[in-house]
């Protein structure tokens, strides 16, 4: 029997530990070799018995979201409506924690929120796994906001192996005051390849691999060896694109962070610290350096979308 009451889920963000890039497939993505850590940080999405699909957005940045039918979590109603024969009659309500365009998979938080949000409201029986293996076509990064936890995400990042984490690490996200599209900083290093007369076709450039190093560090519990492993292939031509983010990276890395990284295609910027206290304080000198428009303390890893 559905539900005749209102469903609430949190849905968290997501960093990535390792973005390795290879080459430009012809299906227009990009072979990854992605070390996804989901943390606490989150969306929250209602779900409402409906008698259409509906969406609405209120918090941070709920103006550059779009409210039709391109939203990722009116995409996602519809897409397990039609893979369970029921009607997407739901009314969806969004509450925006996590930075817009910022790189932390906010939109695909959404997208997995609704999921699992409707598969409770219409009591469908589908499995996590089922899900995250449905979502895929919403977006790449889409299967592990469903699972949460860490992953290893090959292909274009939705072929997910889960990985073991020895420890809670904490981290501080910087958020800037502007967006960076995905599409546009993967175009950008594609043309940066091409200019250097490097290959980047992925016909020409081997896969990408995880780090073994990485995948050691994240197991072993030890902040300081994951600290020395983290890598982003995008981070120096997103930072060539909006330069105000090597600043933020300074101040954090200045104000005691083991390491600062651009999150996956920005324009977010998080740093790993050594412990909570540590993380309190560089989130206290960033927002005195000025750099960012607002601080997030999170921790991971978390599980993926939770029914409150
Ligand atoms: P990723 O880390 O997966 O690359 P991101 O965090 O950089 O993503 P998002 O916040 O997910 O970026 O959104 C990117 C764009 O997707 C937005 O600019 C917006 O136009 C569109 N979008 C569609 N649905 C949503 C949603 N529910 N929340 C936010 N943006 C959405």
């Amino acid at each position: 029997m559905p539900r005749t009451r209102s469903v609430t889920v949190r849905a968290p963000a997501k960093v990535n530990l390792q973005l390795s890039v290879g080459g430009l497939r012809e299906d227009g993505f990009h072979e990854l070799a992605n070390v996804y850590l989901a943390v606490s940080g989150y969306d929250e999405i209602t779900a409402t018995p409906a008698d259409r699909l509906s969406l609405t957005v209120s918090g941070a940045g709920a103006e550059r979201v779009p409210t039709d039918e391109s939203n990722l979590a009116a995409r996602a109603a519809m897409l397990l409506a039609k893979h369970s024969g029921a009607e997407p009659n739901v009314r969806i309500h969004i509450t925006k924690h996590l930075p817009v365009a910022g790189g932390m998979a906010g939109g695909s938080a959404d997208a997995a929120g609704a999921l699992v949000a409707c598969e409770a409201l219409w009591n469908l029986g589908v499995t996590r796994a089922e899900l995250a293996s449905l979502s895929a076509e919403l977006g790449s990064d889409v299967p592990f906001s469903v699972l949460g936890g860490a992953a290893l995400g090959l292909g274009r990042g939705e072929q997910l192996t889960p990985l073991d984490c020895g420890a809670t690490y904490h981290w501080v996200f910087a958020i800037a005051g502007f967006g960076l599209s995905t599409p546009a900083v993967y175009a950008a290093q594609d043309r940066h390849r091409q200019e250097a007369e490097l290959p980047f076709t992925a016909a020409d450039m081997p896969v990408p691999q995880p780090s073994a190093q990485l995948l050691d560090a994240l197991a072993a519990g030890d902040p300081q060896a994951l600290a020395a492993s983290l890598s982003n292939d995008l981070e120096s031509v997103a930072t060539a694109m909006q330069p105000d983010l090597a600043k933020t990276l300074a101040a954090g890395r200045a104000s005691g962070a083991l390491a600062g990284m651009l999150c996956g295609t920005g324009a977010t910027t998080g740093f790993l610290a050594a412990d909570a206290g540590a993380a309190e304080h560089i989130a206290e000198q960033l927002m005195a350096s000025g750099t960012c428009s607002s601080t997030l303390v999170a921790h991971g890893p978390v599980p993926g979308p939770v029914l409150l």
